[in-house]
């Protein structure tokens, strides 16, 4: 069986970017991993799930610039994704 999917439509919330676009990613990512989507408007990347809590560290020492560097460093591998232009990434905890 192929893992269950989710579809989310994503309003930007940068100021004066608000374009809405759809992201896709497994359900385990959502509901246990990371997941980040980027704009295809403005090109940032927008956190959706964090429940590792990576990113509240990620800003302390500022050596780690971008959320694949971040991934990275981790030893985990990174999922770039397929829809919404390539920019989102996820990670699926085993
Ligand atoms: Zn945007």
């Amino acid at each position: 069986m192929p893992e269950p999917r989710l579809s989310l439509t994503f309003t930007c919330t940068v100021t004066d970017c608000s374009t809405r676009s759809t992201h896709e990613f497994a359900r385990k990512s959502y509901e246990k991993g990371i997941v980040i989507v980027e704009c295809p408007g403005c090109k940032n990347r927008h956190l959706i799930a964090d429940h590792l809590g990576w990113f509240k560290e990620s800003t302390q020492d500022g050596k780690l610039k971008t959320v694949e560097d971040l991934v990275r460093a981790k030893g985990e591998k990174v999922r770039r994704g397929t829809v919404g232009g390539g920019g989102d990434i996820e990670y699926t905890p085993e």
